[in-house]
């Protein structure tokens, strides 16, 4: 199974890549549905309640201490899949890098055409004047964090209930329809409108490297049950 990515990786430059929370969890990012990840954790609401809109407006207090608590890693650091796929992409073989995840770590390892579907936590903007605040300094402050102009700073992360980023999408799609090799890993494609993407995908060089099965496994060419790092540190 590795010899037939390993082959089709060496063929191609035009591999686009999906991941999802998985792809973070060899950094010590916890993903939202293992069994050791953030719907297992003891809090008093699920995290698809608190990580909505509607939450988020009207409980923000303890929308934040959620946030803070369970989706900040600032010590996180890229792993061997991120890398493996900034080093492709600095060769010409990667096209770009669609991603559900928040964290930052793409960039971190060096890849340039990173899609991020569902936001940053690495960019946050005043809800009334739009003034730009890092990630350090939600983290500096205690509760509610508030901009000079007193106006409440909202991370760029898309919530439930929110839509997704229309140029994103349209961007990521075109990557997608376009590929040669599409690699969708770490993700357990149940977060909608994300997981439909794949559906524009027409080649017949889709890889699915997942930890646990998924609804798409049929629909794969190739299916490595199996850690993204680990197996993409063997190519
Ligand atoms: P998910 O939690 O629903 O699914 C993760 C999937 O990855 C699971 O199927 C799991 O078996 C698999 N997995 C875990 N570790 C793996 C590994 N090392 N190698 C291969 N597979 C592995 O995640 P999702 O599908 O991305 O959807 C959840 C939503 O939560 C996304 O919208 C994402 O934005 C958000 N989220 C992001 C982060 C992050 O930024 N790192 C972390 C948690 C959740």
């Amino acid at each position: 199974m590795i010899d037939q990515l390993k082959q089709w990786v060496q063929q191609s430059d035009n591999i686009v890549f999906f991941g999802g929370a998985g792809v973070s969890t060899e950094s010590g990012i916890p993903d939202f549905r293992s069994t050791d990840g953030l719907y297992y954790q003891e809090y008093q609401y699920p995290p698809e309640t608190i990580l909505s809109h509607t939450f988020y407006e009207e409980n923000p207090l303890e929308f934040f201490r959620f946030y803070r608590n369970k989706l900040i890693y600032p010590d996180a650091k890229p792993n061997a899949a991120h890398n493996k796929l900034s080093e492709w992409e600095k060769q010409g073989k990667l096209k770009a890098v669609i991603t559900q995840n928040i964290d930052g770590l793409h960039q971190m390892a060096g890849s340039k055409e990173v899609l991020e579907l569902h936001g940053s936590i690495h960019r946050n903007y005043c809800e009334s004047c739009g003034k730009f605040y890092r990630l350090q300094e939600i983290m500096d402050c205690d509760g509610i964090p508030t901009c000079s102009c007193g106006g409440r700073i909202k991370p760029d992360v898309v919530l439930y209930e929110e839509g997704l980023d229309s140029n994103i999408l349209s961007r990521s799609l075109n990557y997608i329809r376009h590929a040669d090799v599409l690699i969708v890993a770490g993700t357990s494609l149940a977060v909608y409108p994300a997981a439909g993407l794949l559906q524009y995908y027409t080649g017949n060089h889709l890889v699915l490297i997942n930890k646990t099965p998924t609804p798409y496994d049929a629909n794969a060419d190739l299916l490595i049950q199996g850690k993204i790092g680990e197996v993409l540190s063997q190519l």
